[in-house]
C-alpha cells in the first residue's frame, strides 16, 4: 500500500528566516519531500526573505547545499531537486525595516493560499506581522506560522498573543510543536477514540498511574548558552510534554475538528493541581568522560535543570487519584520516548498471592521503534502449578504497517501542509499556550525563590536518585529507560 497524498490548493509560503538553521535543516528538506510526494501544486510556490543580500540563483544553491546535507541520499533525485529549486525564489528583507516589502508585495500571485513562516525570533513577529498588514500582503485567509519558544512565561506568551492578534485573527495563527506532528502522537488519538476497548477502562477506577518520559542521550552541547536560558521545564513540559498530557488525559471530543480538539486539552490543562515542592525533582547532569552540565552552558554555578521529574495531579472527575508522573533530560541512559499507562492490580487474585499476579501495562513508544505493547497476564507454561507471568502484546507499527509507515511524512511536513490545508487541529492555541504558562510560572517561581538547585546526576543514568524516590514513596517505580 501506498502512502495516499490529499492534494492541497494552490500556495505561495513566504519563509521569513529563509536562510537560518531551521529553514535549511527542516522546513525545506520537508517541502521537498513533500514536492516529490506530488503534493505541491504545478504552480505552488516558496519564497525565501532573509536580510541576505542575494537573489534567486544563490538562494537555490544554499537550499540545494541543505538538501545536500539533510536529505538522506537514497531520497534525493536529481531531476527532482533540480525541479524543486525552480519553485524556490528569495527576496530580500528586512522585519524592522522598509527594503524588500514592496517587491514581496508584487510577487505574490492574487487568488492563490498565502501562508507565512515566521522562521526568526520572537521578537520580529510583531514587525513581520505589522508589516505584511500595512503592505496589504496578508489577505483574511492568508496563515501564519510561528516557532517555539512561544514565550518564557505567563506575560511574554500573551504579549505575542497580543502582537498577532493586532493583526491576524487567531483562526490565521498556526503555533507549530512538532511533537503534535508525529505519527504515533497522533495515533495516541486514534488508539483512544478510535477503539472500544481502551476508553471504558481509562480513567481513575482501573488507571493506577500514567508515566511519561522523554529521555534523551545528548547533552546541550552547543546550544547551551540558549538552553540555560530555558531548562527543561520552559525547553520540554510547557510544549511538548504538556500536549502529550493532554491527549493522553482529555475528554473525547464530539468531532475531530480544530476547536472541538483543543477545547478539551484546554480543559485539562486548567485541571491541573498546582505543583508541590516535594512533587518536582530538579537535576543537572555532572562531568563525566565529557564535561558537564555547567561547563556546557558556559555558567559554573547555573542552577537551570537539564532534568525535571514531577508528579502531577489532574483535578477533574475522570483522573482524581491518579497521578501522571512525567520525566524528561539530556544525557540519560538512552534515548527513549514512550508513555505508560499502569493500570491496578486485579482487585482478588484467586491464584493466591504466591503466584505472582501482574500489572497490565499499555506502553506507546513514541520513538525509537513506535509501537505499542499491552502486558498482560498468563499462566507460566509448564507443570509447576497455577505460575503467572506478565507477555508482551507487541505492535511495532513498522511491523505493521511496513512501508506506509517510512512513506508517512514527516511531522514537519505533515505540519506544513496542514498550514496549507488550513487545518488547525494539530497547533496550539493561544488560550492553551496561556493556561500552560499559567501553570509553569509558579513553579519556576518557587524555585527562583528559594534559589533551588539541581541535584546532579551521571551521564547515563536514569536521572538523580531522587526521581526514584519520587515513585518509591508511593509505592511505585519508573519503567526502565529503555530503547
Ligand atoms: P537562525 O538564527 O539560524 O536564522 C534566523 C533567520 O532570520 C536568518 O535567516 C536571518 O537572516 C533572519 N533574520 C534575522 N533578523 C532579521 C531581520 N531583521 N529581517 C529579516 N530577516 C531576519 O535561527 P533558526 O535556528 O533558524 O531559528 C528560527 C526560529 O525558529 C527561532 O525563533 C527559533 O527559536 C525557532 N526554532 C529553531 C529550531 C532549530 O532547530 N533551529 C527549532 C525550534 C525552533
Amino acid at each position: 500500500m501506498v502512502a495516499r497524498v490529499i492534494p492541497v490548493e494552490d500556495f505561495d509560503l513566504v519563509i521569513f528566516g529563509g536562510t537560518g538553521d531551521l529553514a535549511r535543516r527542516k522546513i525545506f528538506p520537508s517541502l521537498y519531500h513533500r514536492f516529490v510526494a506530488g503534493q505541491m501544486p504545478p504552480e505552488a510556490r516558496v519564497f525565501g526573505a532573509a536580510r541576505a543580500d542575494i537573489g534567486d540563483a544563490d538562494f537555490r544553491t544554499m537550499i540545494r547545499e541543505a538538501l545536500d546535507e539533510f536529505v538522506p541520499d537514497a531520497d534525493r533525485d536529481p531531476e527532482q531537486v533540480k525541479a524543486f529549486l525552480g519553485r524556490l525564489h528569495f527576496v530580500t528583507i528586512d522585519a524592522t525595516g522598509e527594503n524588500g516589502w514592496a517587491e514581496l508585495a508584487q510577487r505574490m500571485r492574487p487568488g492563490v493560499i498565502r501562508a507565512f513562516y515566521f522562521s526568526v525570533g520572537p521578537s520580529l513577529f510583531g514587525a513581520l506581522a505589522e508589516r505584511l498588514h500595512k503592505h496589504k500582503i496578508a489577505t483574511p485567509d492568508s496563515r501564519i506560522v510561528v516557532e517555539k519558544p512561544f514565550g518564557r512565561d505567563l506575560a511574554s506568551a500573551k504579549a505575542l498573543n497580543a502582537t498577532l492578534a493586532a493583526h491576524f485573527a487567531e483562526s490565521q495563527v498556526y503555533r507549530i510543536d512538532h511533537y503534535l506532528g508525529k505519527e504515533t502522537v497522533q495515533n495516541l488519538m486514534a488508539l483512544r477514540f478510535g477503539n472500544m476497548l481502551f476508553e471504558p477502562l481509562w480513567n481513575s477506577h482501573y488507571v493506577d498511574h500514567i508515566q511519561i518520559t522523554v529521555a534523551e542521550t545528548v547533552g546541550v552541547g552547543g546550544r547551551g548558552a540558549y538552553y540555560d536560558n530555558a531548562g527543561a521545564m520552559r525547553d520540554m513540559v510547557q510544549n511538548h510534554m504538556m500536549q502529550l498530557l493532554c491527549l493522553i488525559a482529555m475528554e473525547p471530543p464530539a468531532r475531530f475538528d480544530p476547536d472541538a480538539v483543543r477545547d478539551e486539552k484546554l480543559k485539562v490543562i486548567r485541571a491541573l493541581d498546582p505543583l508541590e515542592p516535594h512533587e518536582i525533582v530538579r537535576g543537572q547532569y555532572a562531568a563525566g568522560d565529557e564535561p558537564g552540565y555547567r561547563e556546557d552552558a558556559g555558567d559554573p554555578k547555573s542552577r537551570t535543570e537539564s532534568f525535571i521529574a514531577l508528579k502531577i495531579h489532574i483535578s477533574n472527575w475522570r483522573w482524581a487519584g491518579t497521578p501522571i508522573y512525567l520525566r524528561t533530560g539530556k544525557k540519560l541512559k538512552s534515548r527513549a520516548s514512550e508513555i505508560a499507562v499502569v493500570f491496578k492490580d486485579a482487585p482478588h487474585s484467586i491464584f493466591g498471592d504466591d503466584a505472582g499476579q501482574h500489572r497490565n501495562i499499555l506502553t506507546i513508544r513514541l520513538q525509537p521503534n513506535e509501537g505499542m505493547t499491552l502486558g498482560v497476564t498468563i499462566k507460566e507454561p509448564g507443570p509447576g502449578g497455577m505460575r503467572l507471568i506478565d507477555v508482551p502484546l507487541d505492535m511495532t507499527f513498522a511491523d505493521a504497517l511496513g512501508p506506509e509507515l517510512e512513506e508517512a511524512p514527516d511531522a514537519y511536513e505533515r505540519l506544513i501542509m496542514d498550514v496549507i490545508r488550513g487545518n488547525q487541529t494539530l497547533f496550539m492555541r493561544g488560550d492553551e499556550v496561556e493556561a500552560a504558562w499559567a501553570w509553569t510560572d509558579p513553579i519556576i517561581e518557587g524555585w527562583e525563590a528559594r534559589h533551588d538547585v539541581p541535584k546532579p546526576y551521571d551521564p547515563g543514568s536514569n536521572g538523580p536518585e531522587d526521581s526514584m524516590m519520587l515513585l518509591h514513596r508511593d509505592g511505585r517505580r519508573w519503567r526502565e529507560i529503555k530503547p
